[in-house]
């Protein structure tokens, strides 16, 4: 009979194990506010006056400098702008107020600086899952950070996206001279959409995701390609200790269920006569979601996974917030 504990790691998909002197990252979450969520919006089966007010979190990553005394410092997701009044466009403003009760503190900012993190100064880099109000925070906070969005991002901040609703994309809302977007991802049918990369990082797959970058290319941080939910959106794979791995699942969901199968994608009545969905595109976004499903299956309990409005995930860890760290 076969001995499943015996078996090598390519063989399920594993995880990669450590390299020698392999280099781990810290991570916290931090506050970017809340909003709140109908169940009818986004789950098959929902309760359809149900809704659910959830955190829009963000993520502090620290990356130990090897060279010198001071580690890089990343942010992922910088949830909703404390000030509501910054959003430009009017549909997203109407959007809000779909989205009632939202509140912008604690913001991301105000998260980092209770644990003595200035915004201004002390992030070398912002990584965007993707450029929804509730994920893009106040770039003009981090002055300093290099951006980091995921191919087809720059294409849709400057042209809107090419699917209804078109008009809710904030437009030109991150400094064009910090931001770096990632190569084109490879057989992808929106190349028309990818800017030039000006980061010598390549796509290659780590254990049931197809598409990741090593981003310090010593297999610490990973970028996930994650499509589906609008285009350019990215998740985060990190490497917290030599057989544990932190999974942040952006926007790929918006309820854990979908992920632990008790739930399905749900459609809901967008108006105008159309059947919609929080997804750009369905049936990436369900491919992505079964990835990160045999990604849990195939390595277990090593990879504890998080998405972005995780409210259950947020109300168990309230002592893994920033200043206190999670790993
Ligand atoms: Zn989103």
């Amino acid at each position: 009979m076969e001995d499943l504990q015996q078996r090598p790691d390519h063989d399920r998909q594993g995880l990669p194990s450590p390299a020698p002197n392999q280099v781990y990252v810290n991570v916290s979450a931090l506050n970017g506010g809340f909003l709140t969520l109908p169940e009818r919006n986004f789950v098959t089966d929902p309760d359809p006056e149900k809704g659910t007010t959830v955190p829009s979190m963000c993520f502090l990553i620290e990356h130990p400098e090897t060279s010198s005394a001071k580690p890089t410092r990343l942010v992922f997701d910088l949830g909703i702008k404390r000030d509501l009044t910054k959003y430009v466009q009017l549909a997203t403003h109407h959007h809000i107020t779909t989205r009632q009760p939202v509140y912008s503190s604690p913001d991301a900012r105000s998260s980092l600086l209770s644990g003595g993190l200035d915004p201004a100064k002390d992030i070398d880099y912002v990584i965007l899952s993707h450029i929804h109000w509730d994920h893009i925070g106040l770039p003009s906070d981090y002055p300093n950070s290099k951006f980091i969005v995921g191919s087809g991002t720059l294409y849709i901040l400057e042209n809107g996206a090419p699917y209804y609703p078109h008009d809710r994309i904030e437009k030109g809302s991150l400094p064009a001279e910090q931001t770096t977007e990632l190569p084109p991802i490879p057989d992808s049918d929106r190349k028309h959409m990818a800017a030039t990369s000006q980061t010598n990082h390549h796509w290659q797959s780590i254990s049931t995701l197809p598409n990741a970058v090593d981003f310090f290319g010593d297999g610490s941080l990973w970028i996930i390609d994650a499509p589906g939910h609008i285009h350019g959106h990215i998740n985060a794979l990190l490497r917290v200790g030599p057989d544990k791995w932190v999974y942040l699942g952006g926007d790929c969901c918006h309820d854990r269920r979908i992920i632990t199968g008790e739930k399905q994608i749900g459609h809901y009545d967008g108006g105008h006569g159309r059947l919609k969905c929080a997804h750009a595109e369905l049936s990436k976004a369900q491919k992505t979601i079964e990835n990160i499903q045999k990604l849990i299956d195939a390595n277990g309990e090593a990879v504890e996974w998080i998405v972005a409005h995780d409210w259950e995930w947020a109300s168990a860890n309230q002592n893994r917030f920033f200043p206190r760290w999670m790993y």
